[in-house]
Parts: C-alpha cells; sequence; structure tokens
C-alpha cells in the first residue's frame, strides 16, 4: 500500500473516535502487512529542558502530528508547570490525539536558578538522576504503548542527552539526534578536543584574537574567541569542558541526524558533516517550516509559542505606532544572565545611540539587581525612546515592520528567526554555540556586526548606529535575501521541505 493511501487511513483512524469499531473492521480486511502498518509510528522526543531546545523540538513535534504520527513529548516536570501556565502549548496540542505530554524531573532543585552558567549544571544532572528514571519509565510503561497506539518506533533526543544512546541501544531501538544549535557550531564542537589539543582554545585574553586553525574549513575564520566556551572554563583539563566534548563526539551512535538549519545557509559546513554522519537531514527553520505546513494543512498558523514566561503583549501596540524599520529590539534569550554593570553598559549605550529600542528584561536575568537606583538620564533616555517587558512574543516582534535591528545573545533559535524575518543582527555573545553564531552572522553571512562580549556603552551605541543608519541599506538587502531563500527551503520543493518528507518515510520504515 503506498505512503500517501497510508496516510489517510491512518489519519481517518485517529480522528474518527466515534466508529473506531468500524475503522478496526476496515483494518482487517486490508492486507496482514497493510493493517500492520495502519497504526502510525510513535516518535518519542526528548529535549534538554531549557526554552531553546523545547521550542525546536516541539516545533518537530507538530509537524510530526500534522502527517498523523503519534508523539511522545518528554518535558521536565518544572517546564511543564510553565508551559501550561503562560503558554498556549496546551490548546495547540489539543487538536492532536497523537500527542501527549510525559512529564520528567529534571534533578534540580525547585529553587535552582536553571540559568546563566548554573544551566550547565542540568548536564551531570540529566546523567545521574534522569538517566535511571527516563529508562524505568520507559520499561515500566511498556514503551507507551496502548489499545490504539504501538510501542515506541523511534527516539528523538536532544544530541546533548547521551543516555538516551545508552538505552536504544540497550533495547535495539532505532535512535535520531536532533541537536538544535547551527551546523557551524556543531562542526567546531565537532572538533573541540583537536581545538583543545592545539592550544586553540579561548583561555588567555591577550590571545583571543588570534586565528584558531583546527576546525575544517573554518581555518581563516574562526579566531579563539569564537570559539565555544562553557562556564567560563579557563583550563583544558577542567572535566566540564570534557563532558561537553564528549557529548558531541557521541553523535555518531545515532541511526540519523537532524538540524535546524537549511542548505542553502550552511552548505560547506553541512557537506563536511556529512561525510561523518550521513543520514543527515536538514530541516529548518523549524518555526517557520511549520508555520508553512500549518497552512498547506488549513491550519490556524497563528499558533501561541510556547514561552516558559508570560508575552507581554503591550509590545506589539507599541511598534504599532513607531515608524518602519525605526527600533531594534533586545533580548539576550532565556538563560543569559548580566551583571549590574553590564547592564547599565548596554542601557547606556542604547540611550546614547538615540534609537528607540524594545528590550526583554527577563526577571532573573540580573545579577545583584537590588543595587544602586537607576541613573535619571536612563530612565529619561527610556520614557523618550524605549520600551521594556519581562518576555516577548519574539517572532512577532521580529516581523513587525517597526523593527530594524536586533540585539541578540546569538542564541540559534533567535538567530534563524532574524534571518527568516529579514532583520539585521549586532551580536553580544554570552557563551555556548554562540560564539560561532555571531562569527558567522558578521563574517560569513554578512547579515550584522559581532561585538563578541564587549557591551561597552561606546562599542553598543556606534554598533545600533551603524546596523542601524550607517551600513543599513547593505545588511537589509543581504538579510531580505537570506529570508528568501530561507523561505525557499520550506516551501514545496524546498531542501528542508523535502528533507522533512524523506525524515518522515525513514521513520515509517522502521514499521513497514
Ligand atoms: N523568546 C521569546 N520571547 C522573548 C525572548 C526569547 O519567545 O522575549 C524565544 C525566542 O523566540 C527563541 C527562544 O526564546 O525561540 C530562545 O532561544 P535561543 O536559542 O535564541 O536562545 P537560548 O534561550 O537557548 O539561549
Amino acid at each position: 500500500m503506498c505512503l500517501t493511501r497510508l496516510r489517510l487511513i491512518r489519519a481517518i483512524y485517529i480522528n474518527v473516535d466515534c466508529n473506531k469499531t468500524l475503522i478496526n473492521i476496515l483494518l482487517k480486511m486490508c492486507s496482514k502487512e497493510a493493517a500492520k502498518v495502519v497504526l502510525p509510528p510513535h516518535v518519542l522526543i526528548f529535549p534538554l529542558p531549557a526554552q531553546g531546545h523545547m521550542n525546536s523540538m516541539l516545533n518537530l513535534a507538530q509537524l510530526f502530528c500534522l502527517s498523523h504520527f503519534h508523539v511522545t513529548f518528554i518535558v521536565s516536570e518544572f517546564n511543564h508547570s510553565r508551559l501550561m501556565k503562560h503558554s498556549g502549548t496546551r490548546s495547540t496540542f489539543e487538536r492532536y490525539p497523537g500527542f501527549r505530554f510525559q512529564t520528567i524531573p529534571d534533578g534540580l532543585p525547585d529553587d535552582h536558578p536553571r540559568a546563566g552558567y548554573r544551566i550547565m549544571d542540568i548536564i551531570p544532572s540529566l546523567i545521574n538522576d534522569v538517566a535511571p528514571y527516563f529508562k524505568k519509565m520507559l520499561i515500566h510503561n511498556g514503551l507507551f504503548a496502548s489499545a490504539n497506539r504501538r510501542p515506541v518506533t523511534c527516539i528523538i533526543a536532544d544530541g546533548v542527552l547521551s543516555f538516551a544512546a545508552d538505552f536504544a541501544e540497550e533495547r535495539r531501538i532505532p535512535l535520531i539526534f536532533f541537536r538544535t544549535v547551527s551546523a557551524c557550531a556543531f562542526w567546531t564542537l565537532f572538533y573541540i578536543s583537536q581545538v583543545a589539543g592545539a592550544n586553540e582554545m579561548p583561555i588567555q585574553e591577550n590571545r583571543m584574537v588570534e586565528i584558531a586553525k583546527t576546525v575544517p574549513g573554518m581555518e581563516g575564520l574562526l579566531r579563539r574567541c569564537d570559539v565555544p566556551r562553557f562556564c567560563g572554563v579557563d583550563d583544558t583539563s577542567d572535566p566540564s569542558l570534557w563532558e561537553v566534548i564528549s557529548l558531541t563526539s557521541q553523535t555518531v551512535r545515532a541511526n540519523a541526524f537532524i538540524l535546524n538549519t537549511f542548505d542553502d545557509l550552511e552548505q560547506p559546513v553541512l557537506s563536511k558533516i556529512v561525510k561523518h554522519i550521513p543520514r543527515l537531514y536538514t530541516i529548518g527553520p523549524g518555526s517557520a517550516h511549520l508555520k508553512s505546513r500549518l497552512g498547506e494543512n488549513k491550519v490556524d498558523t497563528s499558533t501561541p509559542s510556547a514561552s516558559l514566561w508570560a508575552e507581554d503583549l503591550n509590545c506589539i501596540e507599541w511598534l504599532d505606532a513607531q515608524k518602519p524599520k525605526s527600533v531594534i529590539y533586545v533580548s539576550f534569550g532565556s538563560i543569559t544572565t548580566v551583571t549590574r554593570e553590564q547592564l547599565l553598559e548596554f542601557w547606556h549605550g542604547l540611550v546614547n545611540s538615540k534609537r528607540r529600542f524594545l528590550w526583554v528584561m527577563r526577571p532573573d536575568s540580573i545579577m545583584g539587581k537590588d543595587g544602586d537606583q537607576i541613573p535619571a538620564e536612563l530612565e529619561k533616555g527610556t520614557k523618550e525612546n524605549g520600551y521594556m517587558v519581562e518576555w516577548a512574543p519574539q517572532e512577532e516582534v521580529l516581523n513587525h515592520s517597526a523593527v530594524g535591528g536586533f540585539l541578540t545573545h546569538g542564541g540559534w533559535n533567535s538567530t534563524l528567526e532574524s534571518i527568516v524575518a529579514g532583520v539585521p543582527m549586532i551580536c553580544w555573545s554570552y557563551f555556548a554555540d554562540q560564539m560561532v553564531n555571531s562569527r558567522f552572522v558578521s563574517h560569513v553571512w554578512k547579515i550584522g556586526l559581532d561585538v563578541k562580549d564587549s557591551c561597552d556603552r561606546v562599542v553598543i551605541e556606534n554598533a545600533v548606529k551603524e546596523l542601524m543608519e550607517v551600513r543599513k541599506d547593505e545588511f537589509l538587502e543581504r538579510a531580505s535575501h537570506l529570508a528568501k531563500s530561507a523561505k525557499t527551503a520550506i516551501n514545496e520543493g524546498g531542501s528542508s521541505y523535502s528533507n522533512l518528507n524523506d525524515l518522515m518515510e525513514y521513520i515509517e520504515s522502521f514499521i513497514v
């Protein structure tokens, strides 16, 4: 039986709750082989419990649901309660009878900040505490099978969850790793042990701009300061560094590999990765891809995002009152923290630039905020030109006609969302993959500036003026060109569109 016909029967089977008996009789009339495959594949998706990772993998989950796959999505208890409180995720997924959340502890105490460098605590906690729980949970629940649901067909785990590979190998379940970073950051991490071996790690402040030559294909591009940094590691024998290194090198254990990027954007690096991991599916930009497929399926495309904080929609009204491309949007994602000193440097830089700014200041993002009062000139400058929120509907903001630039930490989701919206960026990177992404924004895609980790007020003021005024047209032209190629990739016939279909066929092949 052809896949299209199968998918149609599955769609009926899943959606017609009133007369499952009738469908079951029909199924019995199919050939034995066909009957075996009528129940859709059941995919277990397990992201690292952090906003960016969850966003990417929830998009993939929804893309699977649109093709009537069954999905069990593992989410930490901590994040699940925030998701249910602040986002429209519950209503989004209620329309898919084949979708279910499965909660799991994250191993951290409730009062752990789960932000800043302390987010790295989650890795040992997952490996030591959550891995045994995960294994028991799957076995105890018969791999989540039920009358109308086959046991898990395959596991799609975040590429940093190595224990998922141990479990999959032990139980002979196909495993696909999904790395939610850019291909260029993944490739750098893939080579990081060689980078460390060649003493090219970003350690000595005075040698930060020296070229790091060890990553193939990036020899003249990467500087030491562009190499991913974790937890401010300043010693290459630090065990936390080697933990990260070993997490990336085990990607080759999976049957296949998914990246949230598109071929036109990262082709040179992708062609290198594929030599090590031949079954590679680039399906991004995930969020835009999802919106496009929802439209194709005549489903409401204005799906709410899966935010862990309450979105302040008043900023859209404020944006409505601003001139086209006049506002710089400022957000450092869900993990970054800044000191009070850094905060004031950014603030002075933005106010002194005299440009309009919309700034996301998460309540947990400022360290030691109970300090001095806000200087009067900043209060005044913000009243005149700025608007601040604790959390914004970011994609809507980036696609608003008033937004002309994005001051970002260069997290991969934010970078991709900005690319899709055709918005040039200033990247102030905080840690991890962001160091590489910001270098690619400025020197490969040339759609913005890389101020790296300097937030000196003069640097910020000049960068804002350069992006929004001096080199505005040049950046906008390239950004709009890249936005077009992102859209081409996710439309029917495009690379990401075809890759997602191939990925689903590959998963279906596990059950036929
Ligand atoms: N985000 C949002 N509202 C905000 C700030 C961020 O919805 O006010 C979303 C953003 O759209 C992105 C995610 O949070 O999808 C952040 O992920 P990213 O990979 O950029 O950074 P991380 O938070 O992982 O550092």
